[in-house]
């Protein structure tokens, strides 16, 4: 095959003084862990895998360790068997974190977003390197590559790679995990996507041998039928708050007993409301127990969920897609919420 061809305007994404103290990074250490958010998505996971695949083939002795399990429409990334969660290997996921003398935080902003793993990540004494593109890192790190304008971690890290020289050790399966962080955090480039850089970055991944038609259909388009049905009830079930231009879909502890719901079955259902043009935003509460209610917002515009996530909901994200957590029942969650909406009205 020609050689691939090298996207010179790459190089100056990421200052060069930060590329090289990855490097050297990377260069002294003996033990990698590579670590990324709970509840791990599409770019979270990609781009662990594909720098752990990227390291290894460097002759790195690397690990990825995760504070839970892939979802179900995950597993067919490469490794994603060797990943070591703490929700099934604890004390195999803590031995690692406290022997690693460098870790790789991807994908999140805040140390609280590695769960159970916290503790474990804020005493280690590796040195720590951030990528990533959510707003506001928090983390303290060595070296901290945030980048909230580039659409995914996976699209930061593949720049980082070439920027670094490394990018000629990515294969089929890194390439794979690439893509599938950049269509996952773009709605197969449908939103966030407009940079006319990431089909170079697109290019030379289908070069490299990816099937992006069959990872769209794997990722985005293959389903269990409780999620077909969740889905569709889930739809049905939708508030439309008029007054706020705001859509309200909640779904209880025993509606989701009910459908038999697994991890990963509401996966994109709160950006579905969006799609109303007189909709502004959209919100999503998931009781996963009746002390526990999981929250997700998407927006449009300048009108940012990252700032009502973060001043009520102890979480954050980006402007147009953030999260939270409400401790207490789905009533309590929906109370609350629609007792701080018309805050946000003005901003609208
Ligand atoms: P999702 O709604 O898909 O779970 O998350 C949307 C975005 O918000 C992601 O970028 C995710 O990292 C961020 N996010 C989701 N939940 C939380 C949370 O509890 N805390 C923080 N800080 N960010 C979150
Ligand atoms: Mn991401």
């Amino acid at each position: 095959m020609a050689e691939l061809q090298k996207p010179h305007r790459f190089h100056t994404v990421i200052s060069h003084a930060l590329v090289d103290r990855v490097k050297q990074c990377v260069l002294a250490s003996r033990e990698i862990v590579i670590t990324c958010h709970v509840s791990p998505d599409g770019d979270a996971l990609g781009s662990s895998i594909a720098l752990w695949l990227v390291l290894k083939a460097l002759g790195k002795s690397a690990n990825v360790v995760t504070a839970d399990c892939a979802p179900r429409s995950l597993q067919f990334l490469p490794g994603v068997r060797e990943i070591i969660a703490a929700t099934r290997q604890g004390d195999r996921a803590h031995e690692l974190l406290a022997k690693a003398d460098l870790i790789f935080c991807m994908d999140f902003n805040d140390p609280e977003r590695v769960d159970r793993l916290t503790p474990a990540l804020m005493n280690s004494k590796a040195a720590k390197i951030v990528i990533d593109h959510h707003l506001d890192p928090r983390l303290d790190a060595e070296v901290v590559i945030s980048h909230p304008e580039v659409s995914s971690t996976s699209a930061l890290l593949y720049i980082l790679l070439w920027q670094a020289g490394w990018a000629r050790k990515l294969n089929r399966a890194s390439a794979a995990c690439i893509y599938t962080g950049m269509m996952t955090d773009t709605g197969n480039f449908s939103y966030n996507s407009n940079d006319p850089d990431l089909y170079l970055i697109i290019h030379d991944l289908m070069r490299r041998g990816i099937d992006k038609d069959n990872l769209y259909k794997l990722v985005m388009n293959t389903s269990s039928e409780s999620r077909v049905r969740i889905m569709g009830y889930a739809q049905y079930r939708m508030q439309i708050l008029p007054q706020h231009h705001a859509a309200l879909i909640a779904l209880s502890e025993e509606e989701l007993k009910e459908f038999d719901y697994n991890k990963g079955d509401t996966e994109g259902l709160v950006n579905i409301p969006l799609s109303i043009p007189e909709v502004a935003y959209s919100i999503f509460l998931r009781e996963d127990n009746k002390n526990y209610v999981k929250i997700s917002m998407r927006s449009k515009g300048d009108f940012s969920v990252s700032r009502i996530c973060e001043e009520n909901f102890g979480g954050g994200g980006h402007t147009n897609a953030a999260g939270g957590e409400f401790n207490g029942s789905l009533s309590l969650a929906i109370e609350k919420i629609l007792e701080i909406i018309p805050n946000y009205d003005k901003y609208l």
